[in-house]
C-alpha cells in the first residue's frame, strides 16, 4: 500500500530545517538520518525518545568536529556513518537486522561530489564498518561495487578491521526476525555462532520501528571548500533472503552526489521502489532544473513511492541548506552547520532543534 500522501505538501514545507534568516550561506554544512518509518510519539517511551536524540548528536558531532577544523566532506560523512554502524539502536554495523538465514548482510555505498567517484559494497558479513569499506572500494580498488567474501576480503586487505559475525548481533532484531518469519510461515534459524544465549541478552528496550526494515543510517556534507559527498549504511530488510541488495549500495537509487548538479542524497525506506527510481539521481536532476532541495526531495519520494513503500531521503545543496523528505510519520534525522548548533528531530511535524 502506498503511503506516499500521508504528509500533505503543508506539513512537508514545515520539515524543512529553517531557512538561514538573511544571513551570509554557512561554510559547511551537515545532515544525517537514522532511518525513516512509522515513529510516532506514543510509540517512543520518554528514554527511548531521548536514547535516539543523543544518538544523532553523537553523530553530528562526529561529522561536525570534522567540517568545523577544514576537513572534507568525505571524512565527516565516513566519521558520523561510523558512530551509527557503532550504536546498535540503528539498523547498520552493529544491530543490523537479520536475513531469513540468520546472517547479518551489511551494505553501504558512499559518493564524492566533486569528480563522481563512488564506492559500494553489499553482502559484509565481517567487516566492522560497512562505510570505510565502501570508501576503500572507491579509493583503492578500480571498482566501484563489491559484494559478499570478496568485499570482506578486500577491506581486511587494506587493513580494515574485520569481527567475527556474532559482533553484529542484538537480541532486539533477532527477535524482530523471530517474528518475521513466524508471520511469512518460514523456519527459524539457529542462532547465530558466538551470540549470548536467548535470555542473557536484553540489550534493548522494545523496537520502536517497523522490525522488517528502516534504521538505515546515512550523512550528506558540504565542506568549507564547496565538496558535497553522501553515505549510506543498512542491514537492509528484516528476513532478506537470497542475496538480496537494496538500493543502500545502488549508486543513484539510495546514495548520490554531485558538486555539478549541486546535490548530495542519501536515502531510507523501501529499497526495491528507491531502485525502479533512481530516486537519489533524480532529485539531482530536479535540483540541477532548479528546483531547491525540499522541493526536489518531496517531489520525488512522493512520486517514487507512490509505486509502493516508504520513507525518506536527506538532500545537501551548494547553499549548505539541508533539506528532510518522506513519506513516513517519522524519520530520525538531523543537521549542524558553521551557522547553526545541532539540531534533531524524529516526528514528521517536528522542526529540528537543539
Ligand atoms: N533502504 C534500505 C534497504 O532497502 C532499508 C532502509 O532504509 O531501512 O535495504
Amino acid at each position: 500500500m502506498s503511503l506516499a500522501h500521508l504528509v500533505p505538501a503543508a506539513v512537508a514545507l514545515v520539515l524543512s530545517a529553517a531557512p538561514a534568516m538573511a544571513q551570509e550561506a554557512p561554510r559547511w554544512s551537515f545532515a544525517i538520518h537514522g532511518g525513516a518509518g512509522v515513529i510516532e510519539r506514543e510509540s517512543l517511551t520518554a528514554e527511548q525518545d531521548a536514547a535516539y536524540r543523543a544518538a544523532l548528536k553523537q553523530a553530528l558531532d562526529a561529522g561536525s568536529a570534522v567540517l568545523a577544523s577544514g576537513g572534507a566532506a568525505l571524512d565527516a560523512v565516513q566519521a558520523a556513518i561510523q558512530v551509527m554502524e557503532d550504536d546498535p539502536l540503528f539498523n547498520a554495523g552493529r544491530g543490523a537486522v537479520f536475513t531469513a538465514a540468520g546472517r547479518n548482510e551489511l551494505d553501504a555505498a558512499v559518493m564524492n561530489g566533486t569528480d563522481l567517484t563512488a564506492g559500494a559494497v553489499a553482502g559484509l558479513t565481517t567487516t566492522r564498518h560497512p562505510i570505510a569499506a565502501a570508501r576503500a572500494v572507491m579509493e583503492r580498488s578500480p571498482h566501484v561495487m563489491l559484494i559478499g567474501q570478496g568485499a570482506d576480503s578486500f577491506a581486511a586487505s587494506v587493513g580494515l578491521e574485520q569481527v567475527d559475525p556474532s559482533f553484529f548481533f542484538t537480541e532486539r532484531r533477532w527477535q524482530g526476525l523471530e517474528r518475521a518469519l513466524r508471520q511469512q510461515n518460514l523456519p527459524i534459524p539457529e542462532r547465530p555462532a558466538g551470540a549470548p544465549g536467548p535470555q542473557a541478552a536484553n540489550d534493548l528496550p522494545a523496537p520502536p520501528l517497523n522490525e522488517r526494515k528502516f534504521g538505515t543510517v546515512g550523512a550528506v556534507a558540504l565542506d568549507a571548500q564547496g565538496r558535497l559527498a553522501a553515505g549510506t549504511s543498512t542491514g537492509g530488510m528484516t528476513a532478506k533472503r537470497w542475496g538480496r541488495v537494496g538500493d543502500v549500495p545502488v549508486i543513484g537509487a539510495g546514495t548520490y552526489a554531485s558538486n555539478r548538479d549541486g546535490c548530495a542524497v542519501s536515502a531510507t525506506g523501501d529499497g526495491e521502489y528507491y531502485i525502479r527510481a533512481s530516486v537519489a539521481r533524480d532529485i539531482c536532476s530536479r535540483i540541477h532544473a532548479g528546483a531547491s532541495g525540499q522541493i526536489a526531495g518531496q517531489a520525488e519520494v512522493d512520486d517514487a513511492l507512490s509505486l509502493g513503500g516508504s520513507g525518506g531521503v536527506i538532500v545537501m545543496d551548494l547553499q549548505g541548506q539541508p533539506a528532510f523528505a518522506m513519506t513516513t510519520s517519522g524519520m530520525y534525522r538531523g543537521a549542524v552547520s558553521s551557522s547553526e548548533p545541532a539540531r534533531v528531530a524524529i516526528y514528521g511535524d517536528e522542526v529540528l532543534r537543539p
